[in-house]
Formats: structure tokens, C-alpha cells, sequence
């Protein structure tokens, strides 16, 4: 097998290497938070990509005119900054047992630590009919693709839904019938605002699926209760329990035997695990998710850990919630290679904000998936500037995410006003 040279592969004696495999929202936010070490430990970030992608800015990129390019930056200057090593290649797959990396063209790289940070694979081939007559926005192609889509649209039925993903059983978590349907949420009113702004609304109708019994399951009766009425308001109709068979041209059928006449159809696929790590023996569960315990430590591997969609306990695939899953699972690495420090309970909940087209967008805020009592939305156009600084700050700070004073300050404001 060939190997890289010794300085690339070996870890130094002196220093630990730890390897964060994946620069999106959880490889990031672990790579800047581990920057204190770089002193003891070698750190380097592996990614396929040459650019970070942040999904949350892709339904503007879709919907609203933003060029793709405000969506991406480049990985290497981030990652230099910080102190640490970008690796620009492909892993086929971990050798846990063996402690290293196996990239795709043979070459290895060793390592102590191991933090997975690989997403999970948006699996738009196991929608039949996807690639002829269907369109989406969960990456950086099928996103400008949809928006050529949508202005050349002249009038006629959408149709908008997520299909059903099946999670693995080797954590216990809430299993939810789509990754999160935020993104839908945000779909439906964004394509809205769009054809209204255009003069196509009367000429065209807006129908949403949902594979669950309710739609967007990850938040609690609150949050329901104060967007049904902006459903309702936009002549938005939701049907749920509907779980997507295949796209044809002009319909979109379902399991039920049902199918819906549609001359746009956008579909969330099902997430699955990471191809990588569905190659690496030992490593995923049945669906390739990555699990672990409550310090984000895999099951299995001591020295391994999982934080973002890729990991099975994050549920729903949400980026504020694979960003808390690196902060725990930073605290449990430092702990491990430094024996100091505590490591923070995991405390999941939902934070978002939807775009709703011109400067509305709503807030939701909830933890009752979790058995929290926050469960509020926030409407407006402030919510709108929320999302605006946030996403801006991230770009342009190339994946730094506001000061913890602000945010927590933010939430705690939240929970006093609607207390
Ligand atoms: C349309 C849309 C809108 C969203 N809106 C929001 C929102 O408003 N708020 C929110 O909190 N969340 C939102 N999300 C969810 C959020 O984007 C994800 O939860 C988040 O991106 C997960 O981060 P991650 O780091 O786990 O994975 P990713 O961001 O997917 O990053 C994984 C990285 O691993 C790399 N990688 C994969 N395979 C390999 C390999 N073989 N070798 C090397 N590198 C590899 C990839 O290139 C990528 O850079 C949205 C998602 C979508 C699809």
C-alpha cells in the first residue's frame, strides 16, 4: 500500500495529532475551539471540498437571488489561520482500530484523536424520478439549479415536501419521519413570496407534503399554533402523512396510491449516513450515523468523536445543534488529551430562523422534542435581521459564529419576553 511521507502520516512524538475529518458547521466551530492546543497537539482538518458550504444560506441562494458564492468559502485560509493543517483530499474510509485514515488514492494519515464532523449524504437517488423531474437546495449544484428552475416558471402547482429517512437504533433518540422540515418551512413561504412578487400566484397553487403525522415534529404546540396562521394567510395547504413514492413528469406520487399534478416539485431526500463511514468496519450503525454517548464519544472507540448530522444522536439535523455536539465534544477531547476541564451536559433544542421572503422570517425556538418547556417563534422583520447578521457574521468571519455572550444573551432574552 503506498504511504505519504513520514512528516504527513506520523504522528510527532512530542505533539498528539488530532484529525477533524469534515469543515462544515461542527468541524469549524471544533476547530477554532481547539485552537489553545495547537501548542500540544498537531491539528489538521481534512475535507473533500476546497470551500465550507453554509446550507442554511441555500434557500436564498434558490429563492432569492444570492449568488452562491455567498453561500462558500475557502477552507484552506480558515483552517491556516486557526493554526492548524487543511488536507484538500477524499477519505474512502477509518481505520479505527488502526488509528488512521484511508484516502482515496491508498495514502494514510495517522492520528490520536478523531473527531467526525463528515455531515450526513443527502441520498437524491433513492427518490425515483429525482434527476428528471425534481429539484432541491440542500448543496451548492442543486441550489442554482433550482433557482434557474423557479425563473423560468410561468405558473402552475408546486409541490414542496421532505422525503422519509430511517435512522439507525444505537442510540436512543426521537425518530423523526424527515431530518427537520425548517428548510421546508422556509421553502414554502420564500416560493410565496416569489410568484406573488411576480404576479403567478393566482395562476399557481402551493401543496406541502410531510411523511410525519405532523408537520415539523420537532417543535412543540406553540410554535404549531403561531405559524398555522401564516400557513393559512399564504393559501399554504400541508398534508401530512404522506410519504413520497416517486416524481414523474408533471405529478408526484405516494405510498398511499395518491399523486398530486405538479409542474414544480421540490423534495428534501432522505439523509443517510456518510458514505465514509459506511466503509469503515465498526464505525457507523445501520443507517452509516455515528453513535455515541452524551460526551459525543463513539461507543466504541474511545479515541473517536462525532458531532453534526453525521452523528446519531443529532436529532434533528439542525447546524445549531451539530455546532452544540462539537462544544461537548471538544470539552470530552480536551479532557482526554489535556486530563483537564469539564465537559458540558448535552442539551439539545431547536433554534432557526425561516426566511419568509422580503425582510419577514420567523424565530423558532423550542426544546420541547427534548422534554424542555421553551417552545416560541419570534416573527418579523427583526427575526429577518437576525438571520442576516447571523449568516453574514459567519460568512465573512469564515465559520466563526457570534460571541456565546450574545447568543445566550439573545436566548435568555427570548425565553423572558414570552414567558
Ligand atoms: C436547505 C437547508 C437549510 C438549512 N437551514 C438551517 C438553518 O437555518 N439553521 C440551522 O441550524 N440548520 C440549518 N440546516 C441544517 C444545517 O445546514 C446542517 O445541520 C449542518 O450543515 C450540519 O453541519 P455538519 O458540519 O454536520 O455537516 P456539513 O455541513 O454537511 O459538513 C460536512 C463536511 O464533511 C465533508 N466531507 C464529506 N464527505 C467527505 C469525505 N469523504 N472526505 C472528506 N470530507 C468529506 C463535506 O465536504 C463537508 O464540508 C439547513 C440544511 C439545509 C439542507
Amino acid at each position: 500500500m503506498p504511504t505519504a511521507t513520514p512528516t504527513s502520516t506520523q504522528p510527532i512524538a512530542s505533539r498528539q495529532r488530532i484529525v477533524i475529518l469534515g469543515g462544515g458547521f461542527a468541524g469549524l466551530r471544533a476547530l477554532y475551539r481547539l485552537r489553545d492546543l495547537t501548542e500540544q497537539a498537531e491539528i489538521v482538518l481534512v475535507d473533500l471540498r476546497s470551500t465550507s458550504l453554509s446550507r442554511p444560506a441555500l434557500p436564498e441562494v434558490a429563492l432569492a437571488g444570492m449568488s452562491v458564492e455567498h453561500a462558500r468559502f475557502p477552507l484552506a485560509s480558515a483552517v491556516t489561520r486557526a493554526g492548524a493543517r487543511f488536507e484538500h483530499r477524499a477519505v474512502e474510509r477509518v481505520d479505527a482500530a488502526g488509528r488512521q485514515l484511508v484516502f482515496d488514492d491508498g495514502d494514510t494519515l495517522a492520528y490520536d484523536y478523531l473527531l467526525l464532523a463528515l455531515g450526513a449524504m443527502k441520498d437524491y437517488d433513492a427518490i425515483p424520478g429525482f434527476r428528471n423531474f425534481g429539484y432541491s437546495l440542500c448543496d451548492d449544484t442543486e441550489a442554482p439549479r433550482l433557482a434557474e428552475a423557479l425563473d423560468g416558471f410561468t405558473g402552475g402547482p408546486v409541490v414542496i415536501g421532505s422525503a422519509r429517512s430511517v435512522w439507525g437504533t444505537r442510540v436512543q433518540v426521537p425518530q423523526l419521519a424527515a431530518p427537520c422540515e425548517g428548510p421546508v418551512a422556509e421553502i414554502m413561504f420564500m416560493v410565496d413570496h416569489e410568484l406573488r412578487r411576480r404576479g403567478l400566484r393566482d395562476r399557481s397553487s402551493i401543496r406541502v407534503f410531510s411523511p410525519g403525522q405532523i408537520f415539523f415534529e420537532d417543535v412543540g404546540p406553540t410554535v404549531h399554533a403561531n405559524v398555522r396562521p401564516l400557513v393559512e394567510g399564504a393559501g399554504i395547504e400541508v398534508t401530512t402523512g404522506k410519504v413520497l413514492s416517486r416524481l414523474i413528469d408533471g405529478a408526484v406520487e405516494f405510498e398511499d396510491g395518491t399523486s398530486w399534478g405538479s409542474s414544480l416539485s421540490i423534495v428534501l431526500p432522505p439523509y443517510t449516513g456518510n458514505a465514509v463511514i459506511k466503509r469503515s468496519p465498526g464505525l457507523g450503525d445501520e443507517q452509516g450515523f455515528v453513535p455515541t454517548d452524551q460526551a459525543m464519544r463513539h461507543l466504541d472507540f474511545g479515541h473517536v468523536y462525532a458531532a453534526g448530522d453525521g452523528s446519531a444522536l443529532a436529532m434533528p439535523k439542525l447546524g445549531h445543534i451539530a455546532v452544540i455536539q462539537a462544544d461537548v465534544a471538544v470539552a470530552a477531547l480536551r479532557q482526554d488529551l489535556t486530563g483537564k476541564g469539564d465537559i458540558p451536559p448535552y442539551r439539545p433544542e431547536v433554534f432557526c430562523i425561516a426566511n419568509r421572503g422580503g425582510v419577514e422570517a420567523t424565530l423558532i425556538y423550542s426544546d420541547n422534542l427534548f422534554g424542555g418547556a421553551v417552545d416560541l417563534t419570534l416573527d418579523g422583520p427583526a427575526a429577518h435581521f437576525m438571520k442576516w447578521t447571523f449568516d453574514g457574521y459567519y460568512f465573512h468571519t469564515q465559520g466563526h459564529l457570534p460571541p456565546d455572550l450574545a447568543t445566550e444573551g439573545l436566548e435568555m432574552l427570548l425565553r423572558r419576553v414570552h414567558r
